[in-house]
């Protein structure tokens, strides 16, 4: 039987991301916490002081060389965006430590065929995907997978414009072509609680993209005349909010996927989640992505968002949210809900 006083774990992760956030979340519900540091990452974590511990290796990939100093420790180990990326979701699928949220789910994130099936089963809008250059017949946008950001994105309006401009790429095979949707990009993060069996909306954000969103500023013809391509390598994150009667189908799409994933992985989805979008001028949104974890676009509401203020009265971040569930599985013995 798992101890149920929380001063016998530890919330853990690697300094990157949203670890900040989750960390500082740890502090505000009472409990400890421990971050994996690079030497280099090491200061800020230290200058922020939301770590209790902090434990270092030369490089994140390096993280399993740690795994049974946090076993000892009692460390519950949240993912976050850079965590998954450093290990890959077969390494994440192997980890002994404990683990917040469900590892089976990641493979359904990390594969972009088996993402649209899940996508398409929830009953959202994707954009169109084309299965060979020669079909293009409408702008379209080229994603490497496993691309960094968005880095080295492209867009084509022809099966012409699409080999002139995958030369530049001659080593990359594995990309897809998805339909442009013209429209305003925007991310909505949940939240699932499976100790209460309900989905919030936690926050909005969109992304600061280089160079798209700047592109505006010259005129299109100095566009032209330096050459300029669009790229998406993100920068940061803006917070933002929706029109008011987008909440309830933006809650609803939120409830479709939960549904979906417990019918594709045992346990299905839960905790933090994002869904990322374009939303078109008749008010369609189209989701491109889902995030099955903590998002970069929840770091501006370390303080909480308007949304949780709602519901809380109280700041309450993704990271903050994460620690108090993590907090009542410990307290109530209910962890097996919580880890995965
Ligand atoms: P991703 O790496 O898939 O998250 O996409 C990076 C960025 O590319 C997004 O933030 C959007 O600005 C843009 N984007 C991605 N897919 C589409 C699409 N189908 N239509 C229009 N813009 C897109």
């Amino acid at each position: 039987m798992p101890s149920t006083n929380t001063n016998d774990y530890r919330i853990a992760t690697i300094g990157s991301h949203t670890a900040l956030q989750i960390l500082k979340g740890a502090q505000e519900e009472g409990l400890k916490s421990l971050c994996v540091v690079t030497p280099n990452a090491r200061k800020i974590y230290e200058y922020y002081g939301v770590a209790n511990e902090f434990i270092e290796v030369d490089d994140y990939r390096n993280f399993l060389q740690i795994e049974d100093e946090l076993i000892r420790r009692n460390a519950i180990v949240i993912p976050h965006g850079s965590f998954v990326s450093y290990l890959g979701h077969e390494q994440m699928k192997k980890l002994n430590v404990m683990h917040y949220g469900t590892k089976g789910i990641l493979e359904w994130e990390s594969d972009r065929n088996k993402e649209r099936i899940w996508l398409e089963k929830s009953g959202l809008k994707l954009p169109a995907i084309f299965k060979n250059p020669e079909a293009i017949n409408r702008p379209v946008i080229i994603k490497f997978h496993g691309a960094g950001g968005g880095f080295g994105y492209f867009i084509a309006k022809s099966p012409e414009e699409f080999y002139e401009r995958i030369k530049k790429y001659p080593k990359e095979e594995n990309y897809v072509i998805q339909e442009y949707i013209v429209g305003v990009p925007i991310y909505v993060h949940y939240f699932y609680s499976r100790l209460k069996n309900e989905l919030e909306i936690m926050s909005f954000d969109k992304r600061y993209e280089s160079n798209a969103d700047s592109i505006g500023r010259i005129a299109a013809r100095d566009q032209l005349a330096a050459d300029i391509q669009t790229s998406y390598t993100i920068a940061g994150n803006i917070p933002m909010v929706v029109r008011e009667s987008l909440l309830p189908s933006l809650y609803e799409l939120g409830e479709n996927v939960v549904r979906t994933s417990k019918e594709l992985v045992g346990d299905g989805l839960f905790g933090p989640f994002c869904l990322e979008g374009i939303m078109d001028t008749n008010l369609n949104f189209f989701v491109f992505e889902i995030s099955a974890r903590i998002v970069a676009g929840t770091n501006p509401y370390i303080n909480g968002s308007p949304y949780t203020w709602l519901r809380y009265n109280e700041p309450m971040s993704t990271g903050r949210r994460l620690a108090r569930e993590i907090k009542e599985a410990i307290q109530s013995g209910a962890m097996d809900k919580i880890l995965g």
